[in-house]
């Protein structure tokens, strides 16, 4: 059933450019250009790319840690954007976010107890006793006893630090989180238990997460939709299975075909992405994949695409699909094939 509810978050247009990093650098960094994304109720929207590509600052600006440079964030239809001090800090109890290297986030003074209950106390919740209950619930949530509540982030092993700093982002009950690459520093093994508990978190709360990944498998397990980031524009989103089953924009492409076989859908080839990845601060204009696209013509260095939808709900950002071209354009037919697809 299609919902017609507002969506929970919206980025509208967002933009952002950081100072150069290097003193012999004078160009800003444009990390982030003209993104918009829709966050529904409920929903695990995933975001991918390549390291660099935006999608930490895509989702500091989403929890509301970092302020854009142009553009709107709405919250349950608020814009939120300028928001400040009292109002602030009651949107930091529903919207949460929780880093790649928990280590790098939980205090390793601390005691885990004092970690997962400091939220609570901060925002004024409970007596001490309704905080230490809650505190040895939660542990038990995540499979670690009572006992752990003295044990230091440094005691516990790299999928125990994420638990911990995965539980203690929900201590406030939280309506939205933003996971950055959340299982990104740990061992395959261990990294389907962190996504299943992610899972049966969600469902037991009713969390809404933007979940960002620059590994496909990762993402494909735990997504609804799925947005692809190519140097701060969002340059395909789709429902999940639609993404990995007709790729469309030929990034996205190159990507799902450097799946190993058993993941992507059926045999395909493999579209090598030739080139490196541009320096953003250099990058003017056009389409930003043209420079490593295998499909690029005039038109891509001119201007950049606008958004043509595939199918329901599915759209992508690529000169290929424009619509005058639809038809006429045996690039299309050419995108299909290198897709791979079933080999008919
Ligand atoms: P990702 O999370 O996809 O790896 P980021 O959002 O961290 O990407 O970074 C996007 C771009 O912005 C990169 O080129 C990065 O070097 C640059 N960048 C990120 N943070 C800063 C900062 N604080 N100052 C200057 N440049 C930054
Ligand atoms: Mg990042």
């Amino acid at each position: 059933m299609p919902s017609y509810e507002a969506p929970l978050v919206e980025l509208k247009r967002i933009e952002k450019s950081y100072a150069p990093r290097t003193a012999t650098r004078s160009r800003k960094v444009r990390a982030v250009r003209g993104v918009s994304l829709s966050i529904r109720r409920g929903e695990t929207l995933g975001l991918v790319g390549e390291s660099g590509c935006g999608k930490s600052t895509v989702g500091r600006i989403a929890a509301r840690l970092l302020e854009p440079s142009g553009g709107t964030l709405h919250y349950q239809g608020t814009d939120i954007t300028n928001v400040r001090g009292k109002t602030l800090r009651r949107l930091r109890q529903h919207i949460q976010y929780v880093f790649q290297d928990p280590y790098a986030s939980l205090n390793p003074r601390f005691t885990i107890g004092r970690l997962l209950e400091e939220p609570l106390k901060y925002n004024r919740i409970g007596n001490r006793r309704e905080r230490q209950r809650e505190v040895v619930e939660m542990l038990e949530r995540i499979g670690l006893d009572a006992a752990y509540k003295d044990r230091y982030p440094h005691e516990l092993s790299g999928g125990q630090r994420q638990r911990v700093g995965i539980v203690r982002a929900l201590m406030l009950n939280p309506e939205f989180v933003v996971l950055d690459e959340p299982v990104s520093a740990l061992d395959v093994s261990v990294q389907a238990q962190i996504l299943n508990l992610l899972k049966s978190l969600q469902d037991e709360r009713s969390l809404t997460y933007l979940f960002i990944s620059h590994d496909l498998n990762v993402v494909h397990y735990i997504s609804d939709r799925v947005a692809v980031m190519y140097l701060g524009s969002i340059v395909e989103i789709a429902d999940v299975h639609d993404l990995y089953e007709r790729p469309s924009h030929p990034y996205t492409q190159a990507l799902v075909s450097s799946i190993p076989a058993e993941r992507g859908a059926g045999k395909r080839e493999s579209v090598i992405l030739s080139g490196d990845l541009p320096d953003p601060a250099a990058l003017i204009g056009g389409c930003p994949f043209r420079t490593r696209c295998r499909h690029a013509f005039d038109r891509c260095a001119a201007e950049m695409p606008d958004w043509s939808e595939v199918a329901e709900g599915h759209a992508v950002r690529c000169h290929l699909w424009n619509e005058e071209q639809a038809g006429t354009d045996v690039r299309q037919t050419e995108i299909f094939a290198s897709a791979g697809g079933t080999g008919l």
